[in-house]
């Protein structure tokens, strides 16, 4: 779906568990605006309410990102992911 965020999962538990918070966040937001969209609402209580799915997601994310600068494993993982050998290089430091 997003391969920006889900390249490097199944590594750290705390990443996925986050990582998944943050794709539902995402997903309720989209879900909403497309519905919002599709029946034509307008108005303040429209806006409101994207809004408040917008900044929820991006709360998830900013979790989600704080996670990955102060957890080791992932950034491990995330140098790692630089390189294009990522997994075989993950496997032989097992
Ligand atoms: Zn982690």
């Amino acid at each position: 779906m997003n391969e920006d965020l889900s390249f490097r999962t199944s590594i750290c538990s705390d990443y996925e568990t986050l990582l998944k918070e943050c794709q539902r966040a995402m997903n309720a937001w989209k879900q909403r605006r497309e519905e919002i969209a599709r029946i034509g609402l307008h108005g303040k209580q429209a806006g409101d309410e994207l809004q408040k799915l917008q900044a929820k997601y991006a709360r998830a994310y900013n979790r989600l990102e704080r996670h990955t600068k102060s957890c080791a494993v992932c950034r491990f993982t995330t140098e790692l992911g630089r390189s294009e050998e990522t997994g075989a290089i993950w496997n032989s430091n097992r």
